[in-house]
């Protein structure tokens, strides 16, 4: 069976963002930028479940600019097989990727699609479950275990309330929580060995999916600035602060 993998490419969690000066989006140029977090456990939990028999292929997939290759050789690096670049450089949406996202999982027939629970730029935390409703496949969301057995998968959810176990049919789509796993460290060898393995690039055309925005933005603004906080001496100053200045109790 195979296992589907989407990695974004995304502004590096460490970078912090400025929003252009004539309010048309953030800046990007020359910035570094990394694979989504939440994507790299993805391919981590996806590497280490192909050590079960009846996983044969890790795919991974982006859908973006012709840099974002470089994330895919970073997931081919950790492990995966073989990668799949959806060349555009259009805006993208959520929904136009998960679109994508359905095309491939046509063409591919993978059982398991294992994919970031959001992507640390829009954080829109919609891209999986747009896919599994489009694919029509069962969805698990917010995975902090994967477990498979046959024809299912066993996911512990991360809830508000605590942990949920919930048993899914495959085919499956799971999104992928911080706790799932540490990734690991990716080495100048598997750098090197993952320069060899086959990177296909295809657009949305090919695929016969349209990507035209939904949404127009209007203006993008830095968040107001923050005034200073205060220290205060104790628990009993607290509280005559936020009772008497903040008035919120
Ligand atoms: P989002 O719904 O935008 O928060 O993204 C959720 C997940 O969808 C991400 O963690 C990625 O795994 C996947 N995804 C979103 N955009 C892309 C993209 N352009 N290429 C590949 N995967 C993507």
């Amino acid at each position: 069976m195979k296992i589907l993998v989407p990695v974004k490419r995304v502004i590096d969690k460490d970078v912090k963002v400025h929003v252009k000066s004539d309010g048309s989006g953030v800046d990007t140029a020359n910035i570094k930028h990394s694979m989504n977090p939440f994507d790299e456990i993805a391919v981590e939990e996806a590497v280490r479940l192909r050590e079960n028999d009846a996983v044969t292929e890790v795919i991974a997939v982006s859908v973006g600019v012709v840099q974002a290759q470089e994330t895919l050789r970073t997931a081919l690096a950790i492990g995966a097989d073989r990668a799949i670049l959806v060349e555009t450089a259009e805006e993208l949406e959520p929904l136009a990727v998960a679109k994508v996202l359905k095309a491939l999982v046509d063409k591919e027939q993978p059982r398991l699609v294992l994919i970031g629970k959001q992507a640390i730029d829009n954080d829109a935390n919609q891209t999986g479950q747009m896919l599994a409703a489009l694919a029509d496949f069962s969805q698990a969301t917010f995975a902090s275990k994967v477990q498979l057995d046959g024809d299912t998968a066993t996911v512990t959810r991360e809830v508000d309330s605590g942990r949920e176990t919930l048993t899914v049919s495959l085919p499956a789509v799971v999104t992928t929580d911080l706790r799932l796993n540490e990734p690991r460290y990716v080495t100048l060898p598997n750098i090197m060995k993952a320069k060899k393995k086959p990177l296909e690039s295809v657009t949305p055309f090919d695929l016969g999916v349209d990507i035209s925005p939904r949404v127009k933005v209007l203006k993008v603004t830095e968040p107001p600035q923050r005034s200073a906080g205060i220290t205060v001496p104790d628990v009993a100053a607290l509280l005559d602060k936020l009772k008497n200045e903040a008035k919120i109790i």
